[in-house]
């Protein structure tokens, strides 16, 4: 892979930029190549191509939007020799993870949205009689709900997932008849800045989707502040979101905010032998997937005190199998976190718990692995719902366990945090896990598993988010209503 300088994507072009940083591999700390610096002039520019072009986008007809999310679909899928390696690189996801969870999900988003051009977007109402009023003639008054697109829609994304993140709000925005300007996370960016040209020849017109990179936050802050901007789709920390939604509600502009989480696995205590294993391998995916750099993750255990050491030496056992590695590997199935910031950063959070008294059952200490930003498997037990680790947002492969006596104190545990992304319930009982699952302030709850079903709506209660993607419910998220009335 040769190590390039990216260019910005405006208005169906590549735009160079005076400046660039280097995006670094986190398992070779060496740069995977170098992105775009952008000022406020290249933001002004992308969101001028988006509203320009945003007229003539939002009046294709369905048919053809669909068709074009198609091809795009199909360029991702024929392009996935050269997008595997290179999200590979910059995201430092293990072979298994970029080769089957990176690119062709990105493409099955756009294939979904294909669909999602087609669906239906007038809601119709039935007839109402009324009287006679100062404002027209009595009559049967007939009405439809039509969804229109929302306009300009700013795409801003978190690192680990990056094409998929952003396939997740492009083509949905798209598919509704939106233009975007992304702004991908500055860890990983080159992906998405290489789906630019694929999009052009997928018939793409020019300016309707546009890319825009930085390595800090000046780049997202001018997008969110520009008053062309109708809509900002953010994924990211629940902190920037607070800051986003600030500038954004200045103006009425739009928001759907896909945050942080600290996902409680409930175990109850009537879990039989496989409702136990299910657990361990749900709350296992927290070391497993993405080294626990995702918002989903069951990252606190709650396991009722007559099951608890059980279920932690079964974490135990199951942290101890996992191989810590180079992420190009094919074994290897814990990689590096993204940068040695957020290395440290996790190693902070595991030192704190240990001198607040956690009890360090798995990891703890930096795997000899050089180069690289990696953490070893880390199972805090003995841990209690005020420490920092039971609060606090790690994203990291980090898992805190903690004791419960009854049902109530689980909920209170699990509801206990600023979050509610998503939670879990393991129990052999599906109907008492489902009405567990009732008390729990949480967006999304999986009963005896962390498979997810791609049409749920997808995001969070409390401050995990506003709003929701996902399915329908995500072509709807990229829509206003427009009510029209007539007489009949
Ligand atoms: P982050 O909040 O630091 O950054 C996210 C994006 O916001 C980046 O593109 C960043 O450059 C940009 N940004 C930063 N400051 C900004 C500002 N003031 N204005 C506009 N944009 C700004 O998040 P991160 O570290 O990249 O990702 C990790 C976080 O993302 C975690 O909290 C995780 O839970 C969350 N996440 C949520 C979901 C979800 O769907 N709920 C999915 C993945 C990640």
């Amino acid at each position: 892979m040769s190590v390039e300088a990216h260019a910005n994507w405006i208005g169906g072009r590549h735009v160079s930029a005076p400046s660039h940083y280097s995006v670094v591999n986190p398992a070779t700390e060496e740069a995977v190549g170098y992105a775009p610096e952008s000022r406020d002039g290249d933001v002004s520019a992308a969101v001028g191509a988006a509203r320009e072009a945003y007229g003539s986008w939002a009046r294709v007809e369905p048919r053809r939007r669909a068709a074009v999310l198609e091809r795009i679909a199909d360029l991702i899928d024929a392009h996935a020799k050269d997008l595997v390696p290179l999200v590979q690189a910059e995201t430092g996801a293990t072979m298994r993870v970029a080769s089957t969870m990176q690119v062709p999900t990105a493409a099955d988003r756009f294939r979904r949205y294909a669909r999602g051009a087609l669906e239906p977007t007038v809601v119709p109402l039935g007839p109402h009689p009324v009287g006679a009023s100062a404002l027209a003639p009595a009559g049967l008054i007939g009405a439809a709900a039509v969804r229109r697109p929302a306009g300009v829609v700013a795409c801003i994304t978190s690192y680990n997932f990056p094409i998929v993140n952003l396939a997740g709000k492009v083509a949905p925005a798209l598919a509704m008849g939106n233009t975007v300007v992304a702004k991908p996370a500055p860890q990983d960016p080159l992906g998405c800045l290489e789906l630019g040209p694929l999009f052009q020849e997928a018939g793409l017109p020019d300016g309707v989707y546009n890319v825009i990179t930085g390595s800090g936050a000046a780049a997202g802050e001018a997008l969110v502040a520009h008053p062309d901007v109708d809509m900002i789709s953010f994924t990211g920390s629940t902190a920037v979101g607070k800051r986003i939604a600030e500038s954004a509600g200045r103006r009425m502009a739009r928001t759907l905010m896909e945050l942080g989480g600290k996902g409680a696995a409930v175990v109850l205590p009537d879990a039989d032998d496989r409702a136990l294993k299910s657990a361990v391998m749900a709350v296992g995916s927290t070391w497993s997937f993405h080294s626990g750099q995702i918002c989903t993750a069951p990252t606190r255990v709650l396991v009722h005190r007559s099951q608890y050491e059980q279920v932690v030496a079964g974490l135990k056992h199951y942290a101890s199998a996992l191989t810590i590695g180079d992420p190009v590997d094919n074994s290897t199935v814990v990689g590096p976190l993204i940068s040695a910031a957020q290395r440290d950063r996790v190693e902070a959070y595991v030192a704190g718990a240990v001198e607040q008294g956690a009890r360090l059952v798995a990891g703890g200490e930096r795997p000899a692995i050089k180069p690289g930003f990696y953490v070893a498997p880390t199972l805090l037990a003995d841990v209690r719902p005020d420490m920092t680790v039971a609060q606090e947002e790690i994203f990291g492969p980090v898992v805190v366990a903690l004791a419960y006596d009854t049902e109530d104190e689980a909920v209170a545990i699990a509801n206990g945090t600023p979050y509610g992304l998503y939670d879990y319930v393991f129990s052999a009982d599906s109907a008492r896990a489902w009405s567990l699952a009732s008390r729990l302030r949480s967006g999304n709850v999986g009963i005896n598993t962390a498979q997810r079903h791609p049409e749920t709506p997808f995001g969070g209660f409390k401050e995990s988010g506003v709003g929701r993607d996902g399915g329908s419910f995500g072509l709807h998220a990229y829509s206003e209503l427009q009510s029209v009335v007539w007489p009949s």
